[in-house]
């Protein structure tokens, strides 16, 4: 048993007298998603109602998942917190730094030889300060926190976008930044700005080729990719309670996809079958005993027009299978007018590769269903006409479905299994070819397909559905095949149909596993030895940001001025660059260098103020560090934007850059920025911006009295003698003012840790 029984029970012991001080507050009956919400305030009973959509609140997650690439910088900053243990349960999970290239075995032996000091990093991190370790090859985070970890109505954050997934077991499951877990892990509260909620009621049953995977594809058509932001997703109805606790795990995973805080479905028979089978029935009968508390109050599914923001409706027993893409995943087609599109916008045809599982589709339904129609390949004397891989989402997955025999029927039909890994779907793919850039067409089960995701090569068409409908597109080698009406050519000349897919939401004989690749905590952490070594690459512990030296900042120097887009990306480029993510000082060689610069229109290339030359963004900067001298960042609006990753924050403070200037802010970057000691600003007057000049010194003045809603003076020294004074705000609250002048939130933790 990994899970932690007595947390659950403690959390549920406070349910009612919470709920009850909520629905108060509130002053009317409660969605699911207030009620886990109210119950984990970190100030415990609610005494007031918050505003959706615009009052900051502070709560108390119940636990912590933390993905190998992200892990690492959140272990590093929590390292630093001067604790002894982590507050709350958490683990760490393996699963994106494994490549996949020819199968399985050779593919982990590779990556274990490969990323070796990363893992064991993490190994004796985990062990020191009392989280769970999951090895290379036990699965992926997602999967393994819904088989072991996730609980109805329980909170959750997680180092890793497709966090949600955990909501198909009625659990608040939120993607977050490393500094966010690392506070969290050092037992501070974590800010969310209270979600406004999105209710899909659904109606009917899925039958035929239809599977759950197709009613987030189709509400990602509805919703776009930006339609969910700053939003919870409440999935409710006869049809939400007829579907398996994985097929609702599937759909709040791609939640991420249309930009959703999370997802969640209520608790009920399908959540306590899947507890039960997968070990957890002491997690099932605690749940049974607060039932009414795990799913909103019936006046709100009654009337969801009155207690939701926005309503949508699907019809399961109407529904057809999607396929979403090619570029973004909100592109959404039925099935039966999917051929004509692909003939229509000139989509590559032939199909090359289909890819089933991932954290997004890979439970034994997901396999026995795919597996009926590999079966059926078999039996017809169909060969698969597409390359076809196979990645499980876990070793017990894995396990199971290789003793019920679906890999053998499987690898009968020409498929190759992968590690249980992200591999594909993070790019992680050693794709024979890809380096041509030729344009092909591929099919997954998996939930991103933006451009050059899965092999790095931008013409390669991803399109997105069920596993069912992968297979029996790569058996067809054709994107126009529609298996609900066509037939397919046999080895003998035969016409032959596939027949809908079949499969069971659990096995029979229940889940078994050799060994789950879960390594548990030293009893006593103390003795056990971090293993970093000083002359690592990819490895490197942090030293504090030193803190404010208490003047106001003078003769600081314009960076970059950055025109339009700004991204986290950006300002800290993943791909190739995410080895680097557990060593500050080489991933900062990617500081901004993807941001344009105003003046030049061109990227990673400034004026070095220092001799007039120009340079890289990362060693002009380092230039400016050597010399003592502190710059400044001027941007364009909503800068920051993408994901939560902290280096975008760290870089610049780790390299010197003493203030970002711009229009506005994404608001998780901006946190980050405060959380890492560095002044996030915003022009009074966005025309302002047009004043900054290549050439300026810039002083900041006014931080001898820095508080809460006070402007800051910029002074802008031109190089032509002349200055220009200008207001800049801010939005630090006193707290956060103590982060800045202590140089970062971290060091102020640890200070009240000693
Ligand atoms: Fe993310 Fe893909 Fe890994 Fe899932 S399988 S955690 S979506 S990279």
């Amino acid at each position: 048993m990994v899970f932690d029984i007595d947390m659950i029970k403690s959390v549920y012991a406070a349910f009612p007298k919470r709920i009850a001080a909520a629905r108060k507050a509130v002053g009317k009956p409660l969605t699911l998603t207030e009620k886990i919400l109210y119950a984990h305030l970190s100030e415990g009973e609610a005494t007031k109602g918050y505003e959706r959509g615009v009052s900051y609140v502070d709560f108390k997650p119940d636990r912590v998942a933390m993905q190998d690439a992200t892990a690492q910088m959140a272990l590093l900053q929590f390292m630093q917190a001067g604790r002894s243990q982590v507050a709350v349960p958490s683990t760490v999970h393996c699963d994106h730094l494994i490549q996949a290239e020819v199968g399985a075995t050779k593919d982990l032996a590779k990556a274990k030889d490969k990323n070796r000091e990363v893992y064991d990093f993490l190994s004796s991190v985990s062990n020191k300060y009392g989280l769970g370790f999951w090895k290379p090859g036990a699965g992926i985070i997602h999967q393994v926190v819904l088989e072991n970890y996730a609980f109805p109505g329980g909170m959750m954050i997680g180092t890793d976008s497709h966090t949600p997934n955990a909501g198909g077991l009625g659990m608040v499951a939120i993607g977050v930044g490393g500094a966010d877990a690392c506070d969290v892990m050092a037992g501070l509260p974590w800010e969310l700005k209270f979600p406004k909620l999105i209710g899909v009621k659904l109606t009917g049953k899925l039958s035929g080729w239809t599977a759950a995977k197709d009613v987030i594809l189709k509400v990602a058509g509805i919703l776009t990719v930006k339609g969910g932001t700053g939003c919870i997703v409440e999935y409710f109805g006869e049809g939400a309670r007829s579907l398996s606790a994985t097929g609702k795990g599937t759909i709040c995973n791609m939640g991420a996809e249309i930009g959703a805080t999370t997802s969640i479905f209520g608790y009920d028979e399908k959540s306590e079958a899947y507890l039960r089978g997968t070990d957890r029935s002491a997690i099932a009968d605690l749940a049974n005993e607060i039932k009414e508390h795990l799913t909103g109050d019936p006046e709100v599914y009654a009337s969801p027009s009155d207690y939701f923001d926005e309503v949508i409706e699907i019809n399961l027993s109407e529904l057809e299978p999607h396929i979403n893409g090619p570029f973004t995943p909100d592109l959404a087609w039925p099935l039966s007018k999917f051929a004509a599109a692909v003939r229509e916008n000139n989509w590559p045809q032939k199909l090359e590769v289909g890819l089933i599982g991932s954290c997004t589709n890979s439970s034994y339904e997901d396999i026995s269903r795919a597996a009926s129609l590999a079966q059926q390949a078999v039996d017809k004397k169909l060969k698969a006409k597409s390359e076809y891989t196979i990645t499980p989402g876990s070793e017990q997955v894995r396990y199971t479905v290789e003793r019920d025999g679906f890999l053998g029927v499987f690898e009968n039909m020409g498929g190759v299994v992968l590690a249980n890994a992200c591999g594909p779907c993070i790019g992680q793919w050693a794709r024979h070819g890809a380096e041509k850039q030729e344009k092909n067409s591929i099919i997954t089960s998996f939930n991103r397909n933006f451009a050059k995701r899965a092999d790095g090569n931008p013409n390669t068409h991803s399109f997105v559905a069920s596993p069912e409908i992968v297979t029996a597109m790569a058996i067809a080698g054709d994107l126009t095949f529609n298996p609900q009406t066509d037939t397919l050519t046999n080895e003998e000349g035969m016409q032959v149909r596939l027949e809908e897919p079949a499969g069971l939401e659990l096995p029979t004989k229940g889940f078994a596993v050799e060994d789950a690749g879960y390594q548990a905590p030293a009893a006593d952490g103390a003795s056990v030895e971090v293993k970093v070594a000083p002359d690592s690459d990819r490895l490197q512990l942090l030293e504090p940001f030193l803190p404010w030296e208490g003047t106001d900042l003078k003769g600081l120097k314009l960076l970059i001025k950055a025109k339009g887009k700004c991204t986290t990306d950006h300002i800290s480029m993943a791909g190739p660059w995410l080895r680097f993510r557990g060593h500050l000082d080489n991933i900062s060689n990617n500081l901004l260098i993807g941001a344009v610069n105003f003046f030049s229109e061109e990227t990673n290339k400034v004026k070095n103020q220092l001799d007039g030359t120009y340079g890289e963004v990362p060693a002009v900067q380092r230039q400016y560090k050597l010399h003592n001298i502190g710059s400044v960042v001027v941007g364009d609006e909503n800068y920051g934007e993408g994901s939560s990753r902290e280096h975008a924050a760290m870089e610049p403070r780790f390299l010197g850059v003493r203030a970002i200037l711009v229009k506005s802010f994404a608001r998780i970057h901006e946190t980050n920025l405060k959380k890492q000691g560095m002044l996030a600003l915003t022009f009074d007057n966005p025309a302002d911006y047009a004043l900054v000049q290549e050439d300026d010194t810039i002083d900041i003045v006014g931080l001898d009295t820095f508080s809460p809603g006070k402007p800051l003076t910029v002074v802008l020294h031109h190089s032509d003698g002349s200055t220009d004074e200008i207001k800049v705000n801010h939005t630090y609250n006193e707290g956060q003012i103590k982060w800045f002048q202590a140089g970062s939130a971290l060091n102020l933790v640890k200070e009240n840790a000693i």
